[in-house]
């Protein structure tokens, strides 16, 4: 990936191999190397990923998520997030733009739309 510095890309790396979403704390215990040792450095990083779409926030939880493509550039997802195994997965909708805009009315300037859905998978179901 062109433009990002080491420390941007140990983070990506670092977030492609949770599926689970990762709190900047977290992020810095998996990464701790001499050249990234403090959480400002890891939320420089994940700002710059988040500009370009590789990240994610997820709102609720206060962590973050890799992209589950890295081709589609600066887009807004929502999240189904399991409460039990904290899998989070990713996915677009346009209508849910439309519902917030309708929602908002002409007046309202949408900053951000985050739609994030918790509850159980189906594997975590299958064990309880
Ligand atoms: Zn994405
Ligand atoms: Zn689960």
């Amino acid at each position: 990936m062109a433009n990002l510095g080491s420390n941007d890309q140990r983070v990506l790396t670092t977030l492609k191999k949770s599926n689970k979403p990762l709190s900047a704390y977290d992020i810095l215990d998996r990464t701790r190397s001499a050249a990234l040792k403090a959480p400002v450095q890891v939320y420089r990083a994940l700002q710059k990923l988040e500009k370009r779409g590789l990240v994610h926030r997820v709102e609720a939880l206060n962590a973050f998520v890799a992209c589950c493509d890295d081709h589609h550039g600066l887009h807004r997802p929502g999240f189904v997030v399991c409460r039990d195994c904290g899998v989070a997965r990713e996915f677009e909708d346009k209508r849910v733009a439309r519902v917030a805009e309708d929602a908002a009315g002409p007046d309202f300037l949408i900053e951000t739309i985050s739609l994030e859905i918790y509850g159980r998978c189906a594997p975590c179901r299958a064990a309880a």
